[in-house]
């Protein structure tokens, strides 16, 4: 069986779905391995660590993908890269249903059987194949260290011969796997940090990592599976209203928030950047969909009256090494789980293999992915 990882196309996307010591795993499964020319040279893997890794260095997409049993990608495939797949194959990518619907439409039309990492069941047996939560993790830790190397302060509270500084206030909104990791790496630089979810349920962790857990007047939005629910405008208005006095206060704000499937709660207006002293860092991670802070400009850092505004894109992308380690983990071992003897076996009965699976036999075969692409009411 022959697995293939083309060079990520999209622009500023440095990951690579494969590193040597995924490539050493998947040959020792009898897997037969091929990287395209170039493929990790964004996350600083030439092509001769790949060769020493016994993986065959082939220089285009097209044979190399025209060739393959199985693909394995970060970004979903542009619609130009679908027609190199072969009838058949499997896909494993991020593929963004709910915004990816012309791919994923032309995937099961060329009958690719492909899973979206977006969609794999949030399990204890599908954790090592987590790549929401391996990139989340990159993309909280990177925040932190974006919002520290632009405060005009010291994060820690500094005691020197010229005086004593204050420590920094970082309020972290959204607590999921990216806020948390968020809040453990300001807590290691020393910065004294609050954070606010509309699931009460995280207010353990919140506390475990030495950050206070802010509680506001408003009702639980726990949803299915861990999430929050989609939240009502009137809901997001209160939380806004209460949740001002926090923000105005903090010299770094890191927003985080996220329903599955639907645009990013708006949590910080503009008017809520403005009332921040000079100065302060607002990190929106969620510029990519659409923003948590009502200013963000997706790609830019925007500065309103000195407070600076960063809305970078695809965060994992900015520390592509480590993000790349951990991503081709999480796809070897969701390849892994679908081959036996060396071969690609699917077993539709199996929560992991049904939950991500989104195209098979020519069809959308996911329920969540044709609610996903259907317009969001
Ligand atoms: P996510 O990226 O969808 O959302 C990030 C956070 O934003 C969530 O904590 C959510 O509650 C919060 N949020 C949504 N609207 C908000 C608002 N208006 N104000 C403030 N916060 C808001 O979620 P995620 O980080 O991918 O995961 C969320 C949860 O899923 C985790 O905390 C965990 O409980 C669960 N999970 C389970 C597993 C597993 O069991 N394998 C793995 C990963 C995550």
């Amino acid at each position: 069986m022959k697995v293939a990882i083309p060079k990520e196309r999209a622009p500023d996307e440095h990951r690579v779905a494969l590193v040597p010591d995924t490539a050493a795993k998947l040959k020792a499964a009898s897997l037969e391995v091929s990287v395209e020319s170039g493929a990790g040279e964004g996350a600083f893997i030439p092509d001769s660590a790949f060769e020493a890794a016994g993986v065959n260095v082939v220089k285009a997409a097209g044979p190399l993908l025209g060739d393959a049993d199985a693909v394995l990608k970060v970004q979903a495939p542009m619609i130009e890269e679908v027609g190199l797949l072969k009838s058949g194959s499997v896909l494993i990518s991020f593929l963004q249903p709910s915004t990816q619907a012309d791919v994923v439409r032309a995937l099961a039309k060329r009958g690719v059987t492909a899973f979206s990492l977006e969609l794999l069941p949030r399990i204890s047996r599908a954790q090592s194949m987590d790549a929401l939560s391996s990139q989340a993790s990159a993309a909280g830790y990177k925040a932190v260290l974006m919002a520290a190397g632009r405060l005009g302060k010291f994060f820690p509270m500094m005691m020197t011969a010229a005086g004593t500084v204050p420590p920094a206030r970082v309020l972290v909104m959204g607590a999921g796997v990216a806020g948390l990791q968020a809040i453990a790496t300001a807590r290691r630089l020393g910065a004294v940090v609050s954070a606010y979810d509309v699931r009460p349920a995280v207010k353990e962790e919140v506390q475990s990592l030495g950050a206070t857990f802010i509680e506001l007047a408003l009702e639980s939005q726990q949803g299915e599976g861990g999430y929050a629910r989609e939240q009502s405008e009137e809901f997001l208005r209160k939380q806004r209203e209460l949740i001002g006095e926090h923000v105005a206060k903090s010299d770094v704000v890191i927003t985080t928030a996220a329903v599955p499937g639907r645009r990013a709660p708006l949590l910080v207006t503009g008017d809520m950047v403005k009332a921040m002293r000079p100065g302060s860092v607002v990190v929106d991670l969620a510029a990519d969909t659409g923003g948590n802070v009502e200013l963000t400009q997706a790609g830019k850092d925007l500065d309103v009256g000195g407070v600076t505004i960063i809305g970078t894109r695809n965060v994992p992308s900015t520390m592509p090494l480590h993000a790349s380690q951990l991503f081709a983990r999480n796809v070897m071992n969701l390849l892994l789980h679908l081959v036996k003897d060396g071969a690609i076996t699917l077993d539709f009965q199996d929560e992991i293999t049904k939950g991500s699976c989104v195209t098979h036999g020519g069809e959308i075969v996911n329920e969540r992915a044709k609610q996903l692409l259907a317009p969001a009411s």
